[in-house]
């Protein structure tokens, strides 16, 4: 049974892909504090309207209620005095505004679990989700299944044309892939691209008599 931080409050990342159970890891860690009778809060920003804009959801259809916020700061203003831990779902879209909020809450003694997309439509990291990584005292990597092979996947390949980073969608736009599936600039169903061998290690060189 993991043993919590006492007398000060902490950051939990919870990283990975899309569909790769952020959103149920946070909503399943904000239960047990409910059930232990803890005051949360969950907040996600206003930009994530796929499913509702008063709960997270995640794509197995968990749902708890959330509050929708514009800008991380709105986080500061909304918060009860008997508050013992927030929860913030889809930290990507709040931008490097996150960090000041987020470390502000865990030095007021609150336990902050953060879910994001550590890599974005090209696999390039996705600010802030590294810094949080780095400030975070417990850092959970999630991975979904590639759709393509079946491996562990830790992209999220576009489906779509478009070249902006953020575009809002689940399986209409997105799927799961593993490193060997994902093919960053490939847009709607292009045939996937076989693998590529390894490059042949040097001969081993030859022993001394
Ligand atoms: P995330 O927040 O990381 O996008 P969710 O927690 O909303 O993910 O959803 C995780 C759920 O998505 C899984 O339990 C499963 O039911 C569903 N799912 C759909 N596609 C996949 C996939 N390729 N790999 C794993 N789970 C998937
Ligand atoms: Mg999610
Ligand atoms: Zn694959």
């Amino acid at each position: 049974m993991q043993r919590f931080p006492e007398e000060t409050g902490w950051i939990e990342v919870i990283c990975g892909s899309m569909f790769s159970g952020k959103t149920e890891e946070l909503i399943s860690r904000i239960r047990r504090e409910i059930y232990a009778r803890k005051q949360v809060r969950i907040f996600k920003p206003r930009t994530d309207d796929r499913y509702a804009v008063g709960a997270v959801v995640s794509h197995s259809s968990l749902e708890l209620p959330c509050v929708a916020v514009d800008h991380a700061a709105d986080i500061l203003r909304l918060l009860d005095d008997d508050l013992s831990v927030v929860g913030i779902d889809e930290c990507q879209f709040f931008g490097e505004e996150l960090l000041p909020v987020v470390e502000s809450l865990a030095n007021r003694g609150l336990r902050v679990i953060c879910a994001g997309l550590d890599q974005d439509y090209l696999g390039r990291p996705f600010d802030p989700m590294p810094h949080l990584m780095a400030v975070a005292e417990y850092v959970t990597k999630k991975l979904a299944v590639c759709m393509v092979c079946g491996n562990p996947a830790n992209r999220s390949q576009r489906l779509t044309a478009s070249e902006s980073r953020v575009v809002i969608g689940a399986d209409d736009a997105y799927e799961a892939r593993c490193r060997r599936c994902f093919h960053p600039r490939e847009a709607g169903d292009q045939p996937v691209l076989p693998m590529t061998s390894p490059p042949a290690l040097a001969p081993a060189a030859p022993e001394r008599p």
